[in-house]
């Protein structure tokens, strides 16, 4: 029935029958459709319109058709004044409804809440003020509910989008970005899981530890983007040889891990499986891997660990990880391309190295650390220079060698501290000894052995300059020794970093020239003037069983067509002297002339001008 009287009773009935209408069904279009059809039919209107303003639309197109019973014939013909009837209510020109004649039709516009409007058309005929005025409280619900069932709908889908977001974020956090195999932090969850597992259903495991050999050298010589693809495809042929129950994962640059589960109720049983899985590994890494115009040839370095074990430091994750590591480390001196199994030797090995750093740690705060100099001489038996030497007394572990602290400085980074502690003292002595010196001295220079990991740091020749700068000798009394692995990781940088030093007049030489690649293609490209022979040439200098004496010789007429001058180290008995001052080498360094001694004793010998028992 529609509506023609202004009865009170009636207009009650009708703002309560809209009411309803209105309903809370949280579907917007449902319930906006539901209260027009109503009110369409109660007040027999020819249609009904909700427009809401989108203000990412140019003004006049702002105005958005939302609803229309029926259908939206209102909406082509007359938008322009119902834009403006609506721009009424929008600038707040008061009321908060408008009529208006289109054609031969009363239009009725109330604001919706300032979002948009309803427009109301009756045909042939005019709306009673008091029916207008009775629908204003029920259309002001109406806006009220639409703009509350759009923000609900807004919520819900942040939230769905928040939910997504986090659910990424979670799997992110999990995966390693490059190869999407399980991360570290994911592999020391597993690992520990798989350890009690082992425990309590008494069963072995392994964890295999994969280090890629010469990794940084593709790296370095094609470029990070060719790195990238090749652990990816590392990571995929990993992936397709594993048993389902085997994990891998990337734990670091170009280190993954297997964690292979349940492999036997026997030690001997999971050594074996273990044994097989890594000897797959080793095969599937062995076809070269193709990226655009490069075949590559990778090969791994594999450590594994079988728990749970029965070492008396716990098997927890932490040390099973360490135990799969150190026996890496034990495959890449074995030559590289190789697994190799922890073993109680390992261990002891393993645990020593945990002492001696721990203890390293704290030797130049606890003074225990000094430096002596072994002399130079030059084939007269005089003293032309001398090189540092490293020395460390602890209470507990008593004298322990350089050979046997210095690379695990290097490995746990205490080099750094060393190093710095080092070149400050040498320089110290140095400009000491420079004082003293009588100025027809042949003494010129002090080395300064430098650690691979102190040569790549990137303010390395910043730091090191400053130092040097800062010591009272001239920067040319202070000579740099450099081993060639230092050199070679990145021969260019290294170049670089040489010719600043060279600039600040600070000099270097080769140490232990032929115990590396000693690769003559680098050799001239090297700004080097000075090297010194290995000791362990002249050591194996009267072997029968092999060339060393002719492996020399050629070392000798090689340097000297470059124009590089030799010191020999290592010289310890009179023929080797003698030998050495024939072939006119620039000096000369051995337990025959000198061995290391503590600073004072250098300064008397210098000072005095002590000449070493001269070769014949
Ligand atoms: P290196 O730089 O090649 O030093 C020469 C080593 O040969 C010294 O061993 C020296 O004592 C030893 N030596 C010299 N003449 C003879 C000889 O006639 N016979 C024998 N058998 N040995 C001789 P040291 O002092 O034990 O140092 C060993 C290595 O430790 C050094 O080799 C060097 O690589 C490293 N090192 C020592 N001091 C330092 C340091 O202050 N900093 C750094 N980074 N490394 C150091
Ligand atoms: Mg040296
Ligand atoms: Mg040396």
């Amino acid at each position: 029935m529609a509506y023609s009287h202004t009865n009170t009773l009636e207009l009650l009935t009708l703002q309560n029958q809209l009411l309803l209408a209105v309903g809370g069904s949280q579907n917007t279009r449902e319930c906006m459709h539901t209260f027009m059809q109503t009110t369409l039919k109660l007040l027999g209107l020819k249609s009904i319109h909700l427009y809401i303003f989108d203000h990412s639309l140019p003004d006049q197109e702002s105005l958005v058709l939302y609803l229309s019973i029926p259908d939206n014939k209102l909406e082509r013909e007359h938008k322009l004044t119902i834009y403006k009837m609506l721009l009424h209510f929008k600038n707040e020109e008061g009321g908060n409804h408008l009529t208006e004649k289109i054609d031969d039709n009363e239009v009725l516009a109330y604001d919706f809440n300032s979002i948009g409007g309803l427009i109301l058309e009756k045909q042939r005929s005019k709306f009673q003020p008091a029916i207008k005025d009775t629908l204003v409280p029920v259309i002001q619900k109406l806006a009220d509910h639409y703009r509350f069932c759009e923000l609900q709908k807004r919520l819900n889908s942040e939230a769905k989008i928040n939910k997504k977001a986090q659910r990424t974020y979670e799997l992110q956090a999990k995966r390693d970005p490059l190869t999407n195999l399980p991360n570290r932090r994911e592999f020391r969850y597993a690992l520990s899981k798989e350890i009690s597992n082992a425990q309590r259903y008494d069963h072995f495991g392994a964890l295999m530890y994969i280090d890629l050999d010469n990794f940084k050298n593709v790296n370095d010589s094609l470029g990070h983007s060719i790195g990238d693809i090749l652990l990816t495809q590392v990571a995929q042929r990993l992936m397709t040889q594993a048993r389902i129950g085997d994990t891998v994962f990337r734990i670091g640059g170009d280190e993954f891990v297997y964690i292979l589960s349940n492999i036997g109720d026997k030690e001997t049983d999971a050594i074996k499986t273990a044994q097989t899985v890594a000897t797959r590994v080793i095969d599937i890494l062995a076809k070269p891997i193709e990226i655009g115009e490069f075949s590559l040839h990778i090969t791994p370095s594999i450590g594994i660990a079988v728990f749970p074990d029965s070492f008396d430091d716990g098997n927890d994750s932490e040390n099973i990880l360490r135990h799969a590591d150190t026996a890496m480390y034990r495959a890449k001196k074995n030559g590289r391309n190789c697994f190799e199994f922890f073993n109680p030797e390992m261990h002891i090995e393993a645990n020593k190295r945990l002492i001696i750093e721990d203890h390293l740690r704290k030797a130049i705060s606890n003074d225990e650390l000094h430096l002596v100099y072994q002399p130079i001489v030059n084939a007269n038996g005089e003293i032309i220079a001398a090189e540092s030497l490293i020395r460390w007394d602890n209470k507990m572990l008593g004298h322990i060698v350089p050979d046997e602290f210095i690379n695990i400085a290097e490995e746990s980074n205490l080099i750094l501290d060393l190093s710095h502690w080092i070149t400050q003292h040498v320089c110290e002595y140095a400009g000491q000894l420079y004082q003293q010196l009588d100025k027809y001295s042949n003494f010129s220079y002090i080395s300064i052995n430098i650690s691979p990991r102190q040569f790549i740091q990137i303010d390395f020749v910043e730091s090191i300059t400053k130092i040097i700068n800062d010591c009272s000798a001239p920067n040319s009394f202070i000579k740099l020794e450099f081993t060639e692995n230092v050199l070679l990781d990145n021969i260019d940088a290294s170049i670089e970093k040489m010719e600043q030093l060279h600039v600040n007049n600070i000099n270097f030489l080769l140490d232990d020239f032929g115990t590396g690649y000693s690769s003559l293609s680098y050799l001239h490209r090297l700004p080097i003037w000075l090297l010194k022979i290995d000791k362990s040439f002249i050591t194996d200098f009267y072997s029968k069983h092999n060339n060393t004496q002719a492996i020399v010789n050629a070392i000798l007429v090689m340097t000297e067509e470059l124009g590089i001058n030799c010191i020999v180290e290592g010289v310890e008995l009179q023929e080797q002297a003698n030998f050495f001052k024939q072939k006119g080498v620039h000096g000369m360094q051995g337990f025959f002339f000198y061995k290391p001694m503590p600073s004072h004793a250098l300064t008397e010998l210098v000072s005095k001008k002590v000449i070493a028992i001269e070769p014949a």
